[in-house]
């Protein structure tokens, strides 16, 4: 069941998100190579708990972490650990937050120094991919024309759109109806209508679309080890068009 949620409601959810996005601006200044990638989740806890909120994937489901934080073929859900970046690296960081009942889920990938061409493409290609995606999320319109649009515009960049992995709805839960693929024909699944508050998150890998999971059970790579990015936000479609809950 997809909850509409109020205009009061989706100013909680968006607190949250300013919080979040607080959050990842802080994340983006450490990201240099040298840093471990529980330095990130450290700094993301501290931001996050010094602005009242909660980080909403510590143990969500045992998740060990605050936050996720994959390095280049993880697609999502790396385990913060004392692995170090290093220069010509990919980062995601992917945060979720939890602010008295409403939650907000966003994610960027970042360089480390200085990366290559290939990479810095992959990373235009996903946010720009984000951003196709919401435009799409219009009253009116139905679910996959954005999971469609994605998805053309990965392809016809000769990348290829994770299928397992989806976005999702989201409110007092982090994960609520609808699930929301990066792919997909278009005119199907549910109307869009104001209220509903959506996470759209392409997840975009440079080569093959398949991705495992590796025996931590949480990070999920790419088949073929090739890099991965992911970006994410916290979307309310409403009247007046599709606004980004996970802004400053
Ligand atoms: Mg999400």
């Amino acid at each position: 069941m997809i909850v509409l949620r109020s205009k009061d409601e989706i100013g909680q959810i968006r607190k949250a998100g300013s919080i979040l996005a607080l959050t990842l601006e802080k994340l983006k200044r450490h990201v240099k190579p040298g840093v471990e990638t529980k330095e990130l989740d450290e700094i993301a806890r501290d931001e996050i708990i010094k602005r009242n909120g909660y980080p909403a994937f510590k143990g969500y489901n045992g998740f060990p972490g605050n936050i996720c934080v994959s390095v280049n073929e993880c697609v999502v859900h790396g385990i913060p650990s004392d692995r170090k970046l290093r220069d010509g690296d990919i980062v995601s960081l992917d945060v979720g937050v939890k602010f008295r009942d409403y939650c907000a889920d966003g994610a960027i990938t970042v360089g480390v120094g200085k990366i290559n061409d290939a990479a810095v493409k992959l990373l235009e290609v996903t946010e720009k991919a984000l951003y196709i995606g919401i435009e799409k999320a219009r009253a009116g319109k139905r679910l996959t024309d954005l999971s469609h649009a994605i998805q053309e515009y990965v392809e016809s960049n000769s990348f290829g759109v994770v299928r397992s992995l989806v976005g999702h709805g989201i409110g007092t839960k982090i994960h609520e109806d609808p699930e929301i693929p990066n792919f997909g024909k278009p005119g199907m699944g549910p109307v869009l209508e104001p209220g509903m508050i959506l996470a759209i998150e392409p997840m975009v890998n440079a080569g093959t679309y398949e991705v495992e999971t590796l025996d931590d059970g949480w990070s999920v790579v790419t088949k073929d080890r090739r890099l991965s990015a992911h970006f994410e936000h916290t979307i309310a479609v409403t009247a007046e068009g599709p606004q980004i809950l996970t802004a400053k």
